[in-house]
């Protein structure tokens, strides 16, 4: 984390899945904590922890994560049986609130919740595993996703999950991301910078 950091990531994004919601399993508040220390730059400014929880039920696990020093914390709606609760206990226990919408879930729950929320995640893939490869119809979603969230007049990042790399960055910024997280496509090369580099270079094009 520390060389990401170095090699000019802005955030951290945490993939916590519990082999319930999601068929894998990874890691959990205990591992956010120990982290959390590391998330500075060389200057000290923070570096905002991205927690992307998987897992149901998702209440509990929030909190824990807010208590390990997580700044947003965003959850699949599917995965919680009341939204609006699960929302203003992210919000309640200081931190920014996101929500989730896996490729075949429609963005309907918006509608009810857009001014609770401080964060959108579209998933480019199906969670549970990196490496997968960017399901195209996702761009479609986040054209979507950003009608509603300039409609809306509120300041709420629109992120993009799975399967982002150099020659597709471009692509999914001008469907109208301004958040993008890459894993294999950084961990998986040897230079970080360079990598994170060439990202930018697409999106200063
Ligand atoms: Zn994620």
């Amino acid at each position: 984390m520390r060389a990401v950091i170095a090699a000019g990531a802005d955030w951290i994004h945490f993939d916590v899945m519990d082999n319930h919601y999601v068929p894998n399993l990874t890691i959990g508040p205990a591992v956010a904590q120990a982290v959390r220390p590391h998330c500075v730059r060389a200057d000290g400014t923070r570096v905002p922890l991205d927690v992307h929880l998987m897992v149901q039920p998702v209440d509990e696990l929030a909190l824990a994560f807010a208590k390990a020093g997580a700044d947003l914390i965003s959850f699949h709606p599917d995965a919680s049986t009341h939204v609006d609760r699960t929302l203003q206990l992210i919000r309640g226990a200081g931190c920014q609130a996101g929500l989730v919408f896996n490729p075949a879930t429609p963005l309907d729950v918006l509608e009810w919740v857009l001014d609770k929320v401080d964060l959108i995640l579209i998933m480019s893939v199906n969670p549970g595993f990196g490496g997968q490869s960017f399901i195209t119809s996702a761009l479609r979603k986040v054209e979507q996703a950003r009608r509603l969230i300039d409609a809306s007049g509120r300041d709420i990042r629109l992120e993009v999950d799975g399967g982002i790399k150099v020659d597709n960055i471009r692509a999914v910024a001008d469907a109208g991301a301004d958040t993008f997280v890459a894993g294999s496509a950084i961990f998986g090369q040897p230079d970080y910078a360079a990598v994170i580099g060439a990202m930018r270079a697409q999106l200063a094009r």
